[in-house]
């Protein structure tokens, strides 16, 4: 596999990089290595380098190779958790007095690691609505920033924003561009090949899959950010488990039938949504009336499978949150079944009364591979009720 030199499809890198059959026993999948020490052929005779479970393993390894074929990127780094990731590469690049320009409408954990863990390290915060690339432009021009951060689409609101107009002007005012690509996975979107520098996962969510491991990477192309974000994933020690390595790599091989799955599922509910009486407002990019439609159609394969539901008020949000059967009241998104959300008081209750607060008549689901008219069918029951 490894002396191809033709690019491969997408498809086919999730199913094969990194997966070469076992040397010693033609094993089709790769033996999951849970040793953590390694035999040395005298002091300091690493066979391919691995020493001790922390700095290398060969599951890990696999996942990232897998990782780097998928995104395009020369280089990935697994995690323990998504937030792991963010951690590593948040403290490789920053110093004190250093800013960091985010997205407004962001993953809650990410602006609570900003906000409440780094921030009394000395790095500075703003944020800014990324869909609106002139309000982008001001900011930077107003004061630089070293790292730009958006999550596209976006978390709970769908916003899409430009990542080839925001890399421009990211890279312009000398600042790394950082793209959360959990929600669209790469199978939908490679920011990468847009003008991102670095790419971050929670590897929970699509590329896992099936909500049953938790974790985080890191693809990008620069040399250097990657040697400092590689030592402290080394130094500080997040990094994933062989298991979990291993459950996301088999999780990875599934991604574009997956993703196939999520969106015409998500597509079809959110139009039954769109019609429904008792729906106030439905935020998905697959919309035609959705802001970021035009954009999203060009530079998503698809529209993935989160759609946000505005009810009338609060409480005809948590009641919907609470009556679905098929659909399960919990956190987290991206694995195969349905999942409903209150973001208000659940993923988005770290950002309550902050810049990123959500409305609080939203409801998000993560729509799962079930048959779409058996999900139909349950929401249409549980509005039904309210
Ligand atoms: C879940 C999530 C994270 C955090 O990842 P963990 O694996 O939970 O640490 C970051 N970004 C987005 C968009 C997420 O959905």
């Amino acid at each position: 596999m490894s002396d191809q030199t033709t690019p491969r499809g997408f498809e086919t890198r999730a199913v094969h990089a990194g997966q070469a059959p076992d040397p010693t026993t033609g094993a089709v999948i790769p033996p999951v290595h849970f040793s953590t020490t390694y035999a040395q052929d005298g002091i300091g005779g690493l066979r391919e380098g691995y020493e001790y479970g922390r700095s290398g393993n060969p599951t890990r390894t696999a996942l990232e190779s897998q990782l780097a074929a998928i995104e395009g990127g020369a280089h990935a780094l697994s995690f323990a958790s998504g937030l792991a990731a963010e951690d590593a590469l948040l403290r490789a690049v920053l110093r004190p007095g250093d800013e960091v320009l985010l997205g407004s409408d962001v993953y809650g954990g990410t602006y609570r690691l900003l906000a409440r863990v780094l921030a009394p390290w000395g790095v500075g915060l703003r944020i800014v609505d990324m869909s609106d690339l002139t309000a982008v432009e001001a900011a930077l021009n107003e004061r630089p920033a070293r790292i730009v951060w958006v999550e596209t689409p976006s978390n709970p609101l769908l916003r899409i924003t430009d990542i080839a107009g925001l890399a421009r002007l990211g890279h312009a005012a000398g600042a790394l561009v950082v793209v959360d690509n959990t929600f669209a996975s790469p199978a939908l979107q490679q920011p990468l090949a847009l003008g991102a520098d670095v790419v971050v996962h929670s590897t929970t969510k699509y590329l896992g899959g099936h909500s049953d491991v938790v974790g985080g990477a890191l693809v990008l192309n620069d040399d250097a950010v990657h040697e400092q974000a590689k030592f402290l994933q080394f130094a500080v020690g997040a990094v994933s488990g062989p298991l979990d390595a291993w459950l996301t790599t088999r999780g990875i091989k599934t991604l574009a039938v997956r993703m196939q799955r999520h969106s015409e599922n998500a597509q079809a509910i959110a139009e039954f949504l769109d019609a429904h009486d008792k729906v106030a407002r439905v935020y998905y990019p697959g919309l035609p009336a959705h802001p970021g439609h035009e954009l999203a159609a060009v530079q998503m394969s698809r529209f993935g499978g989160i759609v946000s539901v505005e009810l009338a008020d609060a409480a005809a949000a948590r009641k919907l949150a609470e009556s679905t059967r098929l659909f399960t009241l919990a956190e987290s998104l991206g694995g195969v079944e349905s999942l409903m959300n209150y973001p208000d008081a659940m993923t988005h209750a770290s950002v309550r009364g902050t810049e990123l607060a959500v409305p609080e008549q939203l409801v998000r689901l993560s729509v799962g591979i079930e048959s779409v008219a058996d999900l139909i069918a349950d929401l249409d029951a549980a509005l039904t009720g309210l």
